[in-house]
Order: structure tokens, then sequence, then C-alpha cells
């Protein structure tokens, strides 16, 4: 109508990262924020997956068990503060992680590997063996075999880029959506806050156990539910435990973490879900400005400190926890 003040709204998905991305923009450049954001998502991807023969996560992995290879400033910038999450957590969260991750495959296939194939290849991971060089802006792992996996981190860094993006062309409200991981820029056009679902764990996507109400903030899951297969009862998902060298088994069906920043929820969100909820917890409450939403398997949520008034639990399946 004549008087509407609804500014024009631009969207577009793409399957990028091995995920669907959903990118809203408000205002007159959305359209062109949202093309930039996109093609910058390609080359994050290009960059750190392990399976782009023209990146720096396959050229460090090729050259394991030899001299360190050069990477690009981002990628530095994405290992750092995967090392650190790996630091933090004693190895809980590992870049180094690869090897573990080819073996079970989960997502391309299902089936669980001998325990000898899991003991030989939980001995290739180990974040401490990784030579990072930041002034020589080289990284390298010293045994063959070893590798480094992004997945737990780069999406995130990824969200980063785009809301960076949308800045940098004047937008002031929008969402990016990377799989279960979610950036607000803004407010919503008028200007209320974003209202972000949780995933219910247990539900198709779309279907939420929980809301929050943001304002330039990110929402990342990690979850059960993301990729895994069942074999005789058993679940067996995508996050490993470098420890066991098997899916992650602590009672905890996801972790959402909401952070300024969405490379610190991405690593967080899987950090603490392989820490369990007692240490994942703790973790939360000591490192300012994170907050944290636990959901069991045995269907109870359990929030950080600074979530308790805020959260709004939208599935009456679920027991709220204090
Ligand atoms: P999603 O990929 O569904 O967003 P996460 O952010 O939790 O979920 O990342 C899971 C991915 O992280 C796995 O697919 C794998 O690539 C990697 N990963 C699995 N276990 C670990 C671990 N212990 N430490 C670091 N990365 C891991
Ligand atoms: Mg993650
Ligand atoms: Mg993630």
């Amino acid at each position: 109508s004549a008087c509407s003040k609804e500014p024009e709204k631009t969207v577009k998905t793409e399957f990028l990262m091995d995920t669907l991305m959903e990118l809203t923009a408000y205002g007159p450049n959305g359209e062109k924020a949202i093309d930039a954001a996109m093609k910058r998502i390609k080359e994050i991807d290009v960059l750190m997956s392990v399976s782009s023969e023209t990146g720096d996560v396959y050229k460090i992995n090729k050259a394991a068990g030899q001299d360190p290879v050069k990477v690009s400033d981002e990628t530095m910038y994405v290992v750092q503060a995967a090392q650190h999450y790996s630091q933090l957590s004693e190895g809980a969260f590992d870049i180094t992680i690869g090897p573990l991750v080819s073996l079970w495959g989960i997502g391309k296939k299902e089936e669980v590997p001998s325990q000898a194939a899991i003991d030989s290849t939980k001995a290739l991971v180990d974040y401490r063996k990784l030579r990072i060089d930041a002034s020589a802006g080289t990284i390298g792992l010293p045994e063959r075999g070893m590798s480094v996996d992004l997945g737990a981190i780069a999406k995130g860094y990824a969200g980063d880029e785009a809301v960076r993006i949308f800045k940098e062309y004047g937008v002031k409200n929008g969402i990016i959506s990377l799989g279960g991981n979610v950036v607000v820029v803004g407010t919503r056009p008028d200007g209320k806050p974003w209202r972000v679902g949780i995933q219910n764990p247990f539900k198709p996507t779309g279907n939420y156990a929980a809301v929050v109400e943001e304002t330039d903030k990110t929402v990342v899951t990690s979850g059960t539910y993301e990729r895994y297969f069942i074999k005789d009862g058993k679940r067996y998902h995508h996050i490993l435990d470098p420890s066991t060298g098997y899916p992650a088994d602590n009672g905890l069906a996801s972790v959402s973490i909401i952070a300024g920043k969405s490379i610190d929820a991405d690593a967080l969100s899987t950090t603490v879900f392989l820490l369990g909820p007692e240490k994942g917890m703790e973790i939360v409450e000591d490192l300012p400005n994170i907050e944290c939403i636990m959901i069991t398997n045995d269907k109870r949520i359990t929030v950080s400190s600074g979530l308790q008034d805020k959260i709004n639990i939208t599935d009456k399946d679920f027991v709220y926890e204090e």
C-alpha cells in the first residue's frame, strides 16, 4: 500500500558447503549484497573444504609428512581459531580430526568401522602436532595420514564474512541462514528483535523447541540430527569424540550457542557438545558474551545464566530445567 514503510526484501538460496544457505536482506542494495556474500561463501568453501583440490586445506593435508605449506590469510585466521578451541577444550574439539571424519564417512556411508581401524585412525588425531607459523604464513602436519578438518568452524567464518559484506553494501537488516548457523543483522525492519527458532532435534527441520529474540547476534546449533545413521537401534552422528574415536555419546541431542561472532559460535557449539552437559556449561559460563541452550536426549532444556529470563520454550514436549 502507499503508506507501507516495509523496505524492499530480497531472499536467495543456494546449496553450498554441504548445506542449504538462505540469505535475506532488506533495502535497496539487498540483491547486490546477497550476490556478493554468496560469492564470498563459495570462495571460503573452496579454500577450506577437504575436497577442493585448489584450496588451502586440501594443500595442507596433501603435504602431511612433508614441509609446511603457505596458506592465505583467511585460512590462517580460521586455523588459528580452530587451534584455540582445540587447546581450550584440551582436544575434545580437535582441528586434526580429519582421519576419523573420513573413516566414519557419516553422511556418505552407513557402517561402523572395526575397532582396529578406529584405534589406528584415532592415533593420527592430535592438534598438538599441528605446526602453525603465523609470521611465515605456513601450516604443516608432521605425519603422513594426518589431516585437518574445518567442518566445525568454516561455516561460522562464512557467516561473519556474509555480515561484513551486508554492512559494506549498507544492508542494515537481514538474516543469514547457513544450515544450522543463523546470523541476524540488525533488527527486523520494524525495529523489533529477530526471533530465532531452536530446532527440535527430534522433529524435521523447521520444528522448533524454543525461540530466542536477538539483535546483531548469531545462533549456531550442533546436533546429532544433522548427519547420522542408525544401526542396531543406535544413532551414529557426525560429531566425533577424539578420545574414543566414536560419535560423542553424553546424553546431549543438541547445543546452540549465541554469540557476537559466528566463528566462535560455530566452534563452541561443537566444543560444548563434545565436552558434555557439565563441562560444556562450565566453559560457557566462563566466557563473556556467550550463551548456550542444551537439549538432552530425554527432552530436557538447560540454558546458561544469561538466557534464563530470555528463553521461550515453545514446544511443551520439553521440560525446562533451571
Ligand atoms: P554441522 O557441520 O552440522 O554444522 P558442527 O558445526 O558441529 O555441525 O560440525 C561438525 C563437523 O565438524 C563434522 O562434520 C566434522 O567435519 C567436524 N568434526 C567432527 N568431530 C570433530 C571434533 N571432535 N573436533 C573438531 N571438528 C570435528
Ligand atoms: Mg560447529
Ligand atoms: Mg555447524
